[in-house]
């Protein structure tokens, strides 16, 4: 017998398929999926509409957790980290990282962003980011994406996801098959049955490949694209696959992904100190964001040991935003979470498993 099936990487049609090869009937896949998706239960034994032996059928040849969790961090400000090892019987696995950021939203509810990773390293290699110092290592599948909500979900301790950031390793549209599967069983009401209109993917900027995104996932999530420099020069010192396209480019495909999904495009701008920070660079920067329907995110860098950047001074990135806001550009400061444990945005890490199994470093 081949390795179990992972339950997160099968949709409802495939689900019905595989519990049929196993000999029972297809209507068995909707009950699994109340077990797994409404009930929360993955003990086969708890299952208790399937017979004995079927419940011995599938938990042969079915798995729910395919990664395991090395450490489980907390920062002070509740911002959640979670270490996983994608390959657990192997003792030196390739990990990833995904991140559990509880906020109130602007109606005093509570917010559970999960923010998730699509690769293990990142083939970008932007010059201020951890992530991708170390290359690609490999693409996350669609049930390894699909596993870090359900691994946050059970874990964290601020409440179940409402939110969904394709932000963390990784450059999801370089994976794009299996991200856009990923969205549609987190979408999907049978599934986790979030709004699609809370998941956001974030891309680095590759127009064709987001061209591709608003044809083919036909959802109305949000795009983010980083562009962290308002010209072509510049954002080729910062980012290694500026080579490949320009900011014209970007914008042309920013706009094409409004006309066709109806959602607003969000530009994150990483403000590194002296580098990008500069009330220039702000009014070059107006002068892109007003070719698009969008708004812009500032972030102020969160440093990373052994790189040259530095975190901007707090007056320049008021300056900064105070510039757009004078041009009628609609624009924010991203709140930095988790710097702490190494979980804010550009601090997550390509790290060998070096710690023992199943350990839960909860602090
Ligand atoms: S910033 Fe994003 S695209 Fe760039 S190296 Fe890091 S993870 Fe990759």
């Amino acid at each position: 017998m081949g390795a179990p099936q992972h339950f997160f990487s099968l949709d409802k049609n495939e689900l019905a398929d595989f519990v049929q090869s196993l000999g029972m009937k297809k209507f068995r896949a909707n009950q699994l999926i109340q077990w797994v998706y409404e009930r929360r239960i993955i003990d086969f034994n708890r299952m208790t509409n399937f017979s004995k032996p079927d419940r011995l059928r599938l938990s042969k040849s079915l798995t729910f957790e395919s990664t395991s969790i090395l450490t489980h961090q907390t920062a002070s400000d509740k911002t959640e980290k979670l270490l996983l090892a994608i390959q657990p019987d192997n003792p030196v696995s390739p990990t990833t990282e995904c991140v559990m950021i509880p906020s109130e939203n602007t109606g005093g509810g509570s917010r559970q962003t999960a923010c998730v990773s699509s690769q293990v390293g990142c083939p970008v290699g932007c010059t201020f980011c951890a992530s991708g110092l170390d290359g690609l290592e490999l693409n996350l599948t669609t049930g390894q994406i699909v596993e870090q909500i359900w691994q946050l979900n059970k874990t964290s301790q601020s409440g179940q996801i409402t939110n969904v950031v394709f932000m963390g390793m990784g450059e999801p549209l370089s994976n794009l098959a299996n991200v856009m599967k990923a969205v549609r069983i987190i979408t999907a009401p049978w599934a986790f049955n979030l709004s699609a209109r809370r998941v956001t993917i974030s891309t680095v900027g590759l127009p064709a490949q987001i061209r591709r995104l608003a044809d083919q996932l036909d959802l109305p999530v949000t795009l983010a694209i980083s562009l962290h420099a308002p010209t072509d020069d510049l954002r080729k010192t910062l980012i290694p696959w500026a080579e490949y396209t320009s900011v014209d480019a970007l914008i042309d495909a920013a706009n094409y992904y409004f006309d066709r999904t109806g959602r607003e495009v969000t530009l994150e701008y990483i403000l590194l100190r002296d580098v990008n920070d500069r009330p220039e660079h702000a009014r070059q920067l107006a002068a892109v964001a007003k070719r698009i329907r969008g708004n812009i995110n500032l972030i102020r860098y969160n440093q990373v040991k052994g790189l040259p950047y530095k975190r901007p001074e707090t007056e320049n990135v008021h300056t900064f935003q105070n510039i757009l806001r004078s041009k009628r550009v609609n624009v924010h400061i991203r709140a930095s979470r988790g710097r702490d444990i190494s979980g804010a945005c550009g601090q997550l890490r390509h790290e060998r498993k070096t710690t023992p199994l199943n350990i839960n470093i909860a602090n």
